[in-house]
């Protein structure tokens, strides 16, 4: 009888427990990154539960990570940060931290939890496509180096990429390399075959993630290119540059036949392969007046044209040329 009157004056044997957040978690978290958290644990009389651990339990009952209540100021205890890591696929996760129920020095405290919900989010990536010849002859195979890169880092390596044509059709597939681009932090790249379409004219193409991968939070990523087809060269048209007034050959000319292109060399000759048209066959060279022309194309042809030195004081005429401009 005395001992329960002794026992009623003590303080209660049994301590409830309660969980709350010193650093919350972020909201939403990039997928298969850190999630990074403090928790704290308090009891209503205070108590020093400093060495105790409180565990991050998955709905499934694993154990996903754990830590131990190392400061103890104000009545409360708190860990120290800690990580665990977010599901690699994008979605709206949730846990329990749990402070287990223990027994230390005839004081039972029970166990205390509170749940905690983190969403995933894809990450921040970018493709890109790069060393895309053009033109292109119809129906023709062709190379290009397409690369991915992400924002939280993902080694990207043997993750495969497909080409799709406007339809968003696959016509080809690559898969990203062992090593990133030389000089970059992580684009990792591969080069892919293409096959250029049977019909003349400008034509785009996008690259996306293969659907296999789309389980990766990089899958929303895509990138276009676009190239220009032509017919198959038939024809050698053969420009010849020279000085006008002194006749003289200038080399390194750059002569183009619409989309066609080719230099001069030190005989000032450049050999253009094309297909029978009318072109706008241009010249231009630093320190020259660019010149522009018609030229229908039937057969070889050889064509001389004459181009003048410019004024020193308008330097700046090269630039006024519009190489894209085409008959
Ligand atoms: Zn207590
Ligand atoms: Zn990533």
């Amino acid at each position: 009888m005395s001992k329960d009157v002794e026992r009623a004056n003590e303080e209660p044997r049994t301590h409830l427990t309660s969980v709350a957040l010193g650093r919350p978690p972020a909201a939403e978290v990039d997928a298969g990154t850190d999630i990074v958290l403090t928790i704290k644990v308090a009891c209503p009389y205070g108590c020093d539960l400093r060495g105790r651990v409180i565990n991050v339990i998955a709905p499934d009952g694993a154990v996903v990570a754990g830590s131990g209540l190392a400061n103890f100021a104000d009545n409360a205890n708190e860990t120290t940060e800690f990580a665990f890591t977010a599901p690699d696929e994008v979605g709206e996760y949730s846990w329990t931290l749990v402070f287990p129920k223990h027994e230390a020095e005839g004081v039972v405290h029970e166990e205390g939890s509170l749940p905690i919900t983190v969403k995933t989010l894809a990450h921040d990536t970018s493709l890109a496509v790069w060393g895309v010849p053009s033109p292109i002859v119809i129906d023709h195979p062709f190379r290009v180096h397409v690369g991915a890169t992400c924002s939280a880092g993902c080694d990207l390596k043997g993750k495969e990429i497909e080409i799709c044509d406007e339809t968003g059709a696959s016509i080809a597939r690559g898969k990203l390399g062992e090593s990133p681009w030389d000089g970059t932090r992580a684009l990792y790249w591969t080069e892919v075959d293409v096959v250029a379409p049977a019909r003349e004219g400008a034509t785009s193409r996008s690259i996306r993630f293969a659907p296999t991968e789309l389980r990766l939070p990089h899958g929303g990523a895509s990138a276009r290119f676009g190239f220009e087809t032509v017919k198959p060269p038939q024809y050698s048209v053969t420009v010849k540059v020279v000085q006008k007034d002194a006749g003289t050959p200038v080399e390194d000319a750059q002569v183009r036949l619409g989309v066609y292109f080719a230099c001069s060399d030190q005989t000032g000759l450049a050999r253009v392969a094309t297909a029978q048209g009318t072109y706008s066959l241009d010249v231009l060279k630093t320190g020259y007046e660019a010149l522009s022309r018609v030229l229908d194309v039937n057969g070889d042809v050889t064509v001389e044209v004459e181009v003048a030195i410019i004024p020193p004081e308008n330097p700046d005429a090269y630039w006024l040329f519009d190489p894209t401009k085409r008959i």
